[in-house]
């Protein structure tokens, strides 16, 4: 099925349905792709013969599975539109059927426009999932113009050869010892900074939908963002009160390593306790005066892409171990989950 700027392979999900027989099918939809979610639902209810309804909580990756409670309205399949999925995450309480959103943006135009900036032979190519059917073009154009490209395979968090998630740069880290650079295609600045802090090796980001090439802009926000970053370190440096946020999340939740951290907070004679969330914002957090600093083990950006909302410093792991003075920051690295 065609949507403005998109593929997706709504086909794939009427060929679930029919072939299971569900009558009840919930649709999550990003907020970016919801002014289509008629489209979507009227192909499916004339394709097939479910009731379909949708969840509008929000769904900003693959780790957000729907809501445990729509068992209760006897949904038995979850349709995820725009995302891969989590392969890690176990024991889906529905049924849960990833379809992704291939971006149809020629992508030739700005990689050409690319070659000129690009570093060193070997060059990485990395994306995000709407991009990598791309792959193949981007390959025959730096191999046209003498570079090597190299494509990492990520772990088990990761859906597609050469793809990355905000919270997972493993396909990058896989061939960071054989690439000179990075070439990251896709929009936003969080991946391509990610990419920068994970690996440490020169990035130029391509934007197909603004035809537009960064590096400059790119050095100059990992030096905005470290220094944030170190801001909220030294901000916390003395604190006593931790809260440990945890998200609630099926791919977020990583309860093993705030238990962990709590000790450690113990061992060290600072206070804290755990805080679930499902979804973060400031005012949830607010009640909590006497808090002096969190942690997030949940979804890495929210300590890095929310940091000007909060009052109370958020860190990440491994901003406290640097806290603690167990890690050099020099060592500063991007938090990760990993599997
Ligand atoms: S944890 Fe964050 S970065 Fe990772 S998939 Fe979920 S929303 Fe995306």
């Amino acid at each position: 099925m065609k949507i403005p700027g998109y593929t997706l392979n709504i086909e794939k999900a009427v060929e679930t349905i029919n072939e299971k027989d569900y009558k009840k099918v919930c649709l999550q939809i990003p907020e970016g792709l919801r002014v289509y979610a008629f489209e979507i639902v009227k192909f499916l209810e004339k394709e097939t013969s479910a009731s379909i309804i949708i969840s509008a909580d929000p769904c900003f990756g693959a780790c957000d599975v729907a809501n445990y409670e729509l068992q209760n309205l006897d949904v038995e399949l979850i349709i995820q539109i725009g995302h891969t999925q989590i392969e890690d995450i176990e024991n889906y309480w529905i049924p849960t059927l990833f379809i992704n959103a291939e971006s149809d943006l020629n992508i030739s135009k700005v990689i050409e426009k690319a070659i000129p900036l690009i570093k060193g032979k070997k060059i990485g190519i990395i994306s995000t999932s709407q991009h990598i059917h791309t792959f193949e073009t981007v390959k025959e154009i730096l191999i046209k113009n003498n570079f090597q490209p190299v494509i990492g395979k990520g772990d088990n968090r990761i859906a597609l050869t050469g793809q990355i998630l905000g919270c997972n740069f493993s396909a990058a880290t896989s061939i960071v010892d054989n690439v000179d650079s990075f070439l990251f295609i896709g929009s936003g600045n969080f991946h391509p900074l990610g990419l920068m802090l994970t690996t440490r090796k020169p990035v130029i980001a391509v934007d197909p939908y603004t035809n537009q090439t960064r590096i400059k802009e790119l050095e100059e926000l990992k030096d905005i963002v470290l220094r944030q970053r170190y801001g909220a370190i030294a901000r916390s440096k003395d604190a006593k009160r931790f809260g440990i946020l945890v998200g609630i999340k099926r791919g977020q939740q990583r309860i093993e390593l705030a238990y962990k951290i709590k000790s450690i907070l113990e061992s060290k004679q600072k206070e804290s306790f755990i805080i679930t969330l499902s979804n973060f914002l400031p005012s949830y957090l607010q009640g909590f005066k006497n808090v002096d600093c969190y942690i997030s083990t949940a979804c890495p950006r929210i300590a890095i892409d929310d940091y000007m909302q909060y009052k109370t410093p958020i860190l990440t792991p491994v901003e406290l171990e640097i806290l603690l003075g167990q890690k050099k920051w020099d060592d500063y690295q991007f938090d990760q989950i990993i599997k």
